[in-house]
C-alpha cells in the first residue's frame, strides 16, 4: 500500500510525520506523494482540510486519516499516544472505508466567462466586502426568495458542526446525502424578506444563486478564501464525488459531536 502525511509544519506534527513514516516504510508500505492510497494528516482540522484539497483531484482511490497535534479535532481524531497502534493497524490492512457527501461549487460568468468548479468538505461561504451581497436564491430552477444581508454558508453534513453550526444551522448526519444554507445576519423587515430558517436540500436539489447587484465576492471553500467579480451565479448541491475515511476502530458520529461540543459525563461530575 502507498501512503502520504501531510503535516501541519510544527515540531511536534513533523516529529510524529518522521515517525510514522520511518515505520511504515518499515512495514514495506511505500511512501508515495503522488499517488497514495492513504493519506495521513497530522495537525488539526485545518491539516485535514488541507490534506483533503492535496488530493482532492484523486478522492476515488484515495482514503484519509487525521493525527490531532493540538486540541481535539473533528476530522483528526487520532491522538499522538496512539500513533504506534494506529501505524500497526495500518500496516495490517486492509482497512475499512466510511464515505461522507461532499459539496459540489460551481462559480460562472466571472473574468470573461469562466467557470470554476470546487469540492468542499465542511462549505462555502458567499460574501462581500462591499456591504450586503443581494443575491435570487433559486432551488431546483425555480425562485425561492431575494436574500439580501452578510452572506450565506452552504455546508455539507461533516461540515455542518463547523462554520454552519456557529450560525445557528442544524447538525446533519454524514450519512443523509444533503447541503445545508444557513444566512449570515439577513436583512429582514417590511420591504426584504428572507426564510431566516437554515434550509436542508437534499441530493439533486440544486440551489443557484445570482447576483441582483454587481459586488466584488470573497468565496471561500473550506480554509481557502478567493476574491471574484462578475459572477453571474454560483451553483451548489450534493457532488457526485464523495470522500473516504480510512476507519481502523468505530467512532460514531454523534460520540463525535458529544466529545467535541458536549461536556463529558465525568467531567460534570467533578463540577
Ligand atoms: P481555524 O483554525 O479558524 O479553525 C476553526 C475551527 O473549526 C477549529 O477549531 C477546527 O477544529 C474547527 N473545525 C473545522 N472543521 C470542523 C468540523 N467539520 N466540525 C467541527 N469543527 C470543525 O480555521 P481552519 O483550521 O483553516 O478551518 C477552516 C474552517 O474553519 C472552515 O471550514 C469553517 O468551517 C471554520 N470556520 C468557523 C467559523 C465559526 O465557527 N464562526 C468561522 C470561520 C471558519
Amino acid at each position: 500500500m502507498k501512503f502520504a502525511i501531510v503535516s501541519k509544519g510544527d515540531d511536534r506534527s513533523n516529529k510524529i510525520q518522521a515517525t510514522m513514516k520511518q515505520y511504515l516504510t518499515d512495514f514495506d508500505l511505500d511512501y508515495d506523494e503522488k499517488n497514495p492510497d492513504l493519506v495521513i494528516s497530522v495537525g488539526g482540522d485545518g491539516t485535514f482540510l488541507e490534506a483533503f484539497h492535496n488530493y482532492v483531484h484523486c478522492l476515488e482511490s484515495t482514503s484519509f486519516i487525521g493525527v490531532h497535534t493540538g486540541h481535539l479535532g473533528f476530522y483528526a481524531d487520532w491522538v499522538p499516544d496512539e500513533v504506534e497502534k494506529l501505524i500497526i493497524e495500518i500496516a495490517k490492512t486492509p482497512f475499512q472505508v466510511v464515505e461522507y457527501p461532499l459539496l459540489e461549487v460551481i462559480i460562472r460568468g466571472h473574468s470573461g466567462g469562466r467557470e470554476d468548479r470546487f469540492l468542499a468538505l465542511n462549505e462555502a461561504t458567499i460574501k462581500t466586502p462591499e456591504g450586503s451581497v443581494v443575491f435570487d436564491v433559486d432551488i431546483k430552477g425555480a425562485h425561492f426568495e431575494t436574500f439580501r444581508g452578510d452572506g450565506l454558508c452552504i455546508s455539507t453534513p461533516s461540515g455542518s458542526t463547523a462554520y454552519n453550526k456557529a450560525l445557528g444551522g442544524g447538525i446533519i448526519h454524514p450519512s443523509l446525502e444533503a447541503i445545508q444554507l444557513t444566512e449570515m445576519a439577513s436583512i429582514n423587515n417590511r420591504v426584504f424578506r428572507t426564510i431566516g430558517s437554515p434550509l436542508i436540500l437534499p441530493k439533486h436539489h440544486t440551489c443557484l444563486l445570482k447576483p441582483i447587484v454587481d459586488r466584488s465576492f470573497l468565496i471561500t471553500i473550506d480554509h481557502f478564501t478567493q476574491s471574484y467579480t462578475n459572477v453571474k451565479s454560483i451553483q451548489c448541491r450534493v457532488a457526485k464525488e464523495r470522500v473516504r475515511f480510512a476507519r481502523f476502530r468505530p467512532f460514531p458520529f454523534w460520540d463525535r459531536v458529544r466529545d467535541s461540543f458536549v461536556a463529558d459525563d465525568d467531567d460534570d461530575k467533578n463540577k
